[in-house]
């Protein structure tokens, strides 16, 4: 059973347009109906509309809530005055990114390197757990205040109706419908303000999921294929509808269970962390001396019982550990995963003193075990602070800088924790 990681990407219903020459675009119907995504019965009837897509005019259904035009149930397009009646209207209209669906949410985040402003109009209880949760899960992400901003997302409160509206003059608006509202329904809609789509709308959803014949919708529910996948579908995606988003038996999975999708995740599945840390890469990875501050799925730390640990001031995260020197193969490993291939620069951090072994063997093997560099490290000085060990060629997979206890002796080694950059 395949665990797959998700995909994600942004709304493009609109790549068809080399397909069939000019003028409108259409979703492809990939069930023989137009696409008009998830109905909410609570946000009115469904309107049909046109917005500029990446390659021009698509036609769209949607609802109005609060004024807003509300797509595939919870993903806002701006003032629903700004849909277009017609395609030509549509070509007229300045252009407004809010309006338009995109390929790539993420694209105007990248200009930031990851980090979100986050401005809170509204501020539901589960807010900064939410947020938290996803900087945990994905430490290419980080939310900061908003302090004036150009890029950024603002929370509103929704008026009973949970969506995120796209983002338009640098604001990214995401409306929350409840103070209470869960931290995996904050997470979902903020998924959407960082790029992704619902996973359900996937072009494979077929071989997953089986859509009710009795729904009221059926047409609502057609798949969107040009969207770009970042792994394989993800039936506990935090992107994925319960089986009864809105309140109506929508789909089963193959064996007619219903699915739970986000309403059950605290938070962000495998397939999510696979596919969010694509687009928003982590700059750098640091392996502390200990787990409870790694993120597991890229760093962790191991060593022996023969290490004790230490807490003089200047350290990093939480502790580190030390061992005499001597002529023993007892090393502290500090393991980081990289995805692919790549030459890194290895950061160390240690607590000085005069104790320390001046030549302190940090050595960095690849995924495969073979050594690719070697320094021996004064520990004596450049206490509590990143110090620059090395630049070396890593492999796909778990490479390692181990610090060893192998040389003079008389002192002691420090394993603090290391960076990857
Ligand atoms: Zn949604």
């Amino acid at each position: 059973m395949k665990r797959t990681a998700h995909i994600v990407l942004a709304a493009v219903l609109l790549a068809l347009a080399a397909c069939q020459g000019e003028g409108v675009v259409a979703p492809r119907a990939a069930e023989g109906v137009m696409d008009s995504g998830i109905v909410d019965p609570a946000k009115g009837p469904v309107r049909r509309g046109f917005v500029m897509g990446e390659d021009g005019p698509v036609e769209i259904g949607y609802q109005v809530a609060n004024g807003h035009a509300i797509y595939d149930g919870d993903i806002g397009l701006g003032p629903a005055e700004g849909i277009a009646a017609t395609p030509q209207e549509a070509r007229r209209r300045p252009v407004r990114p809010a309006l338009s669906l995109h390929y790539s949410g993420a694209s105007i985040w990248s200009d930031t390197k990851g980090v979100i402003a986050v401005r809170e109009v509204f501020s539901p209880t589960n807010l900064w757990a939410a947020l938290t949760q996803i900087e945990k899960q994905v430490p290419g992400i980080n939310f900061v205040p908003y302090n004036g901003q150009y890029h950024h997302i603002v929370v509103y409160y929704g008026n009973g109706s949970n969506y995120y509206n796209g983002c338009y003059s640098g604001a990214c608006e995401i409306y929350i419908g409840s103070a209470s509202a869960s931290k995996q329904l904050i997470m979902h809609e903020f998924g959407h303000g960082l790029g992704y789509q619902h996973e359900q709308k996937r072009c494979d959803r077929g071989s997953y999921i089986r859509m009710i014949d009795a729904n009221p919708y059926p047409d609502q529910f057609a798949t969107a294929c040009e969207w770009v996948e970042l792994g394989g579908y993800d039936l506990g995606s935090i992107m994925h509808y319960n089986s009864r988003e809105f309140g109506r038996l929508h789909f089963t999975d193959l064996n007619g269970a219903e699915v739970c999708g986000y309403w059950c995740r605290t938070d962000l599945s495998a397939g999510d962390v696979a596919a969010w840390r694509k687009l928003y890469p982590a700059a750098s990875i640091i392996v502390d001396s200990n787990n409870a501050n790694n993120d597991g799925s890229v760093a962790r730390y191991e060593v022996s019982a023969n290490w004790s640990v230490g807490t003089s001031a200047g350290y990093y995260g939480t502790g580190y550990n030390y061992a005499a020197t001597q002529a023993i193969s007892d090393p502290a490993t500090f393991w980081f995963y990289l995805p692919s291939a790549a030459t890194k620069t290895i950061d160390g951090w240690w607590v000085a003193g005069t104790n320390r072994s001046t030549t302190a063997p940090f050595i960095a093997f690849n995924a495969s075990g073979a050594e690719v560099g070697r320094v021996a490290a004064n520990q004596q000085a450049n206490g509590g602070k990143w110090v620059a060990l090395g630049t070396w060629s890593f492999s796909a997979g778990w490479n390692k800088v181990q610090l060893s206890r192998w040389t003079t002796t008389g002192y002691v080694v420090i394993a603090d924790a290391i960076r990857v950059r």
